[in-house]
């Protein structure tokens, strides 16, 4: 059985303007131990993807469909206590924006000590969460421990803040970390550090993971098995290697294509044309505005199809019946 299982996800917002049909049946799975990626552009829904999965979804967010799976059991519709247990012992969370993550009013110290509270199945004494604290700092490679918890969010850099998340996210993260473009907000070397740091982490402990980032050259380094999602579904699933070497989907090629190179080989293409709006997307491929192989049969939804070697893509062009490339 899978750790993770998303099945047909359709999640929708409700806007002033009407309804934004975000999620239009998202599937992932996921391993024990497993690393996967999720890739694609900005505003594709990948954190809608796994704040649903955390059940952190704004108000405004409807789940219109589908289920999630942790080992088994629908995250969904579980009852607030065992929801509360999965998010104290067994998933965890770092987000984007480190300075939003943190409360700006409370020091490193009462913020971490609360979540290694909360998460501990017995009462711990001060002495016992003083010594989690500085364990899990230490995990974090956090220098002069004792300074960090007595500092407050803003007197931290960005990496620092950033390294204090990820203590936090471990003390909880027993089985699955939820890592969602963990190093937009820095500069480039702080964010290879973290990534690197991050990627350390999880192989030592055995944690599964879910990167979400559209850097591909982080998740290259990084995961397994990728998912590419455009404008609310997955588009093309595989292996790391396979899908970077060798991309099947349209879309896929192209968000690889407009990737700079630092070997040169002149100004990357970008991809034409623009993301369909949720409020009134196409009713059959999402990507059909803007794809150049599109065929009449497009307007319909296309499903998994085998592609490449240990690829899916959902794409009618891996359909026998209207394979034209
Ligand atoms: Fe292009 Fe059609 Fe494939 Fe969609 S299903 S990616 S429109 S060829």
């Amino acid at each position: 059985m899978p750790l993770l299982e998303v099945k047909d996800l359709r999640v929708n917002y409700r806007v002033y303007e009407g309804t934004l049909k975000v999620l239009n049946g998202v599937n992932i799975s996921l391993e024990k131990g497993e690393k996967v990626g999720i890739i694609g552009e900005s505003a594709c829904g990948k954190t809608t993807t796994v704040k649903s999965v955390m059940r952190l979804l704004a108000s405004n967010a409807k789940i219109a469909g589908g289920e999630v799976r942790y080992a088994g059991e629908d995250v969904l519709t579980m009852a607030k206590g065992r929801l509360r247990d999965l998010r104290r012992k067994k998933m965890s969370m770092i987000f984007q924006d480190p300075s939003a993550a943190l409360n700006p009013v409370f020091t490193i110290r009462q913020q971490l000590y609360d979540i290694i509270k909360f998460s501990a199945d017995t009462r711990l004494s001060k002495e016992e969460t003083h010594e989690g604290a500085l364990k899990y700092l230490k995990e974090a490679a956090l220098p002069e421990p004792e300074r960090i918890l007595d500092s407050y969010p803003f007197q931290l850099s960005g990496g620092m803040k950033q390294r204090v998340s990820i203590a936090m996210a471990l003390v909880s993260a027993n089985e699955l970390l939820i890592a969602d473009e963990p190093g937009t907000s820095l500069d480039v070397t702080i964010e290879d550090q973290i990534m690197r740091l991050l990627k350390k982490i999880v192989e030592e402990k055995e944690i599964s993971v879910i990167l979400i980032t559209h850097a591909l050259g982080t998740v290259k380094n990084f995961v397994d098995r990728i998912y590419v999602m455009y404008a609310g579904t997955i588009v093309e699933e595989g292996p790391t290697k396979e899908v970077f070497n060798n991309p099947q989907h349209p879309y896929t090629q192209m968000l690889i294509k407009a990737v700079p190179k630092l070997t040169g080989g002149g100004v990357p293409e970008g991809i034409l044309g623009q993301v369909p709006s949720y409020l009134t997307p196409p009713s059959g491929c999402r990507f059909v505005t803007r794809c150049p192989y599109r065929m009449e049969v497009c307007d319909q939804v296309p499903r998994m199809y085998k592609a490449g070697t240990d690829q899916k893509a959902a794409c009618f062009l891996y359909d026998e019946g209207h394979r034209s490339k």
